[in-house]
């Protein structure tokens, strides 16, 4: 019996850990599967995506530069995929139809409530108003928080977004040169710690009992957790671990079953540093 496809579609792939990720969850849950990386080219999502299926794939990832092509290439969606405007995961169902599906914001959710980052009734500070952000906005509202403020260097994304949501929950955007107080849980969804900077908001907005998240990752602090840590919060934690949420997140879409992240982010926290 041969095994079961999956894949992730990317440009570029080849640093994707999305394969250790899968095979590591495979592996745990005794459910032996393929799953491997696949580039398609920048304009070709779609031809790839199709061969994909017709050649009995089940299900796969996608990450940049796909996720609104994949949005698109998906017969039906999910509430979350539809509200994201993205997509990260597609599954072939058994009456055919293709659904799109976007685990990235549960994958967030679910990182920091295994950090029992408490997020019922918290004041939230999201930074960023790009793809990332609008993916974890409605997940995010699901816990009931007492507010989102959201902020973003051009101020009019954050608007469009807090517009959009509006309907779901407590949320509002606000000049970032306005925000001057703190708040239990700070999110940093811009792509500032990839160059190295930091967004250009108040220090005031860390307290001693803020918790920090940055959706980036990479060896050692962040830079934007490295300026939190610095001002005293509570805890600091980076990306990492909503990546392997959100790939526990499609595993349970694809298999039915949700492994635990937590031994598969220790693997994959030693092999980042080379261990
Ligand atoms: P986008 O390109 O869609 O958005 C980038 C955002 O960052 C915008 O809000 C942009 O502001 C802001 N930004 C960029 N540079 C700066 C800067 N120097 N100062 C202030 N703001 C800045 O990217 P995504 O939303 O897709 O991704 C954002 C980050 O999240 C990336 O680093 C990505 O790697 C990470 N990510 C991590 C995931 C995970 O699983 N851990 C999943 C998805 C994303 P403006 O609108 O003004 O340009």
């Amino acid at each position: 019996q041969p095994l079961d496809r999956y894949a992730v579609f990317g440009n570029p792939i080849g640093h994707s850990k999305s394969p250790l990720i899968h095979g590591l969850f495979a592996r745990q849950v005794n459910q032996p599967l393929s799953y491997t990386a696949e580039t398609a080219p920048i304009d070709g999502f779609n031809h790839a995506a199709k061969t994909f299926f017709e050649t009995g794939g089940k299900g796969c990832n996608v990450t940049l530069p796909f996720k609104e092509d994949a949005y698109h290439f998906a017969t039906c969606l999910t509430e979350r995929a539809q509200l994201a405007g993205a997509v990260n995961t597609l599954k072939l169902l058994e009456n055919g139809e293709i659904i799109g599906d976007n685990t990235d914001g549960e994958g967030l959710v679910q990182d920091l409530l295994q950090y029992h980052v408490p997020l019922q009734g918290a004041r939230i500070l999201l930074i960023g108003a790009g793809g990332a952000a609008r993916g974890v906005i409605k997940p995010l509202l699901d816990q009931q928080p007492s507010e989102i403020t959201l902020t973003n260097r051009t101020l009019s994304k954050a608007q469009q977004l807090a517009e959009m949501f509006a309907p779901f929950g407590p949320i509002r955007a606000v000049d970032m040169s306005e925000i001057d107080r703190g708040f239990d849980v700070i999110i940093n969804s811009t792509s500032a710690s990839l160059s190295g900077e930091l967004p250009a908001i108040s220090v005031n907005i860390f307290t001693t009992t803020t918790y920090s998240y940055d959706m980036m990752y990479g060896l050692g602090q962040t830079t934007f957790n490295q300026w939190a840590l610095d001002n005293k919060v509570t805890a600091a934690y980076d990306g990492l671990g909503m990546l392997v949420g959100q790939a526990a997140e499609s595993f349970m879409l694809w298999r039915g079953l949700r492994p635990s992240t937590i031994p598969v982010l220790q693997e994959l926290r030693k092999n980042l540093e080379g261990k």
